[in-house]
């Protein structure tokens, strides 16, 4: 029985109580959420040690880190650092987005696994997968020759294997590909433009759409979620909010309502790159297309020349997207469009966007989202250095950073009622406390 059929059966499982305990909400709204589809709890039985970690409006905003070599850099140690380096970062969820060619299927099929393998067994947080990209990779690229059962049998291998959530691009149809003609960046997502390449060729429609029935049935044997690929996410603000990308959206709310009649779990991504200004009317789009599925935004991205800080760019767009509707964000580190990324720029990204979601939290006046906060607060007013890097979402960082600065001052913990932002004589915080005192 899924996480969804249980619930919808009016069973409060295990999982449900964990997250409850987690999110200081009662088991049994937990059960309401997800029984109605609001909210997901990824969780394949076979990923052994895996936390369950809810997923939807009712919850804390969550964040994603994808990981996984590309076909010219890395490998499984490298990728297993960076797992490390995500998880201390508070990631509470990571993608495996291996990809790999030139060296036969049966090769290609064992180092892929192995990837996976490695990370199911080091990370607690719920691992997702693309399985087009292995099916792919296995055809050493060529995309036209995919045969659809073979697509079905990587799907297959994958949730036997534990993977928690699945991106599939099954809401991509023939008939949206004219649409993407007059783009200025065409189909940005990996899994769309693999998909299209195959209908074009074929001139046939998404196997995924076609096959979808079985698609659900293998993902039912092993509850596995579904993460509904957007396969027309603009790649650009230019391409922002057109026909392609709602075209797609409608699609995927029919899938959403298949999904949940065969009890399977089911969330929905989205956009890409979108002016500020659009973020919230694409949020509530969603919400409103796909009846409340919980949104899994990667950015959105707010501005196309932020190149080597795009990390910041997307937390802007994240921000408002966990305010206005998104509840699972993928973090966007500072090597995006540039290249992959390495683990200094895994740790940047984790922050970036346990920030945005935090700050979404609190704007969206989540109960307790503040109290943080407010500690913060108490603990500058304080001069409670401690009390402040425990508090902080980088804790690390933030200690370090102020040890230096002390260090080249040569204080002493008497000189601790400042910092060098201001200095003694300037401290408005000193100067606010002396006031206070004296009144
Ligand atoms: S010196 Fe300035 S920045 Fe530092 S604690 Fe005082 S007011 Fe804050």
């Amino acid at each position: 029985m899924t996480q969804l059929q249980a619930a919808k059966a009016g069973l409060i499982t295990p999982a449900m109580e964990a997250v409850a305990k987690d999110e200081n909400v009662t088991p049994e709204a937990v059960r309401e959420a997800v029984a109605s589809g609001r909210a997901v709890i990824p969780l394949n039985p076979a990923h052994r040690g895996v936390r369950p970690t809810g997923v939807g409006r009712l919850f804390k905003t969550k964040i994603n880190a994808n990981l996984g070599r590309s076909p010219t850099r890395s490998g499984i140690g490298d990728e297993l650092v960076k797992l490390e380096v995500a998880l201390n970062a508070g990631a509470e969820f990571v993608m495996d987005l291996s990809v790999g060619s030139n060296k036969g299927a049966e090769e290609i099929r064992r180092e892929l696994r192995e990837i996976r393998q490695g990370m199911l067994d080091k990370s607690p947080a719920p691992l997702g997968t693309v399985p087009i990209y292995e099916t792919i990779s296995r055809l050493d690229g060529d995309i036209p020759v995919m045969d659809p059962k073979y697509l079905l049998d990587v799907i297959r291998e994958q949730a036997e294997q534990g993977v928690d959530f699945m991106t599939l691009h099954a809401g991509l149809l023939r008939a949206h590909l004219p649409l993407t003609m007059k783009r200025k960046m065409g189909i940005v997502s990996r899994g769309g433009a693999i998909m299209a390449e195959w209908m074009k060729q074929h001139n046939e429609e998404n196997p995924l759409y076609t096959h979808w029935d079985e698609v659900l049935d293998i993902l039912a044997e092993h509850d596995v979620t579904v993460s509904l690929g957007d396969g027309l996410r603009p790649g650009c603000l230019a391409d922002a909010s057109d026909e392609a990308q709602f075209a797609e959206l409608s699609v995927l709310g029919e899938l959403v309502k298949r999904c949940r009649e065969r009890g399977v779990q089911v969330m929905v991504e989205g956009p890409g790159h979108i002016p500020f200004s659009q973020i919230q009317d694409n949020m509530e789009r969603e919400t409103e297309v796909c009846d409340g599925a919980p949104f899994y935004v990667l950015g959105p991205i707010v501005t196309d020349i932020g190149a080597g800080h795009d990390h910041i760019v997307a937390a802007i767009g994240a921000t408002a997207a966990a305010t206005y509707g998104a509840s699972l964000l993928c973090y966007v580190t500072p090597a995006e469009h540039l290249g992959l990324p390495d683990a200094t720029e895994v740790h940047q990204g984790c922050i970036a966007f346990r920030i945005a979601a935090h700050a979404g939290d609190v704007a969206r006046g989540l109960p307790g989202a503040r109290e943080a906060d407010d500690a913060m607060s108490d603990a500058r007013f304080n001069f409670d250095w401690d009390t402040q890097f425990k508090m902080a979402l980088d804790p690390c960082t933030a200690r370090t950073r102020w040890q230096q600065t002390r260090a080249e001052r040569g204080k002493t913990t008497h000189d601790d009622d400042h910092c060098s932002m201001c200095g003694k004589a300037f401290c408005a915080v000193r100067t606010s406390r002396r006031m206070r005192e004296g009144l």
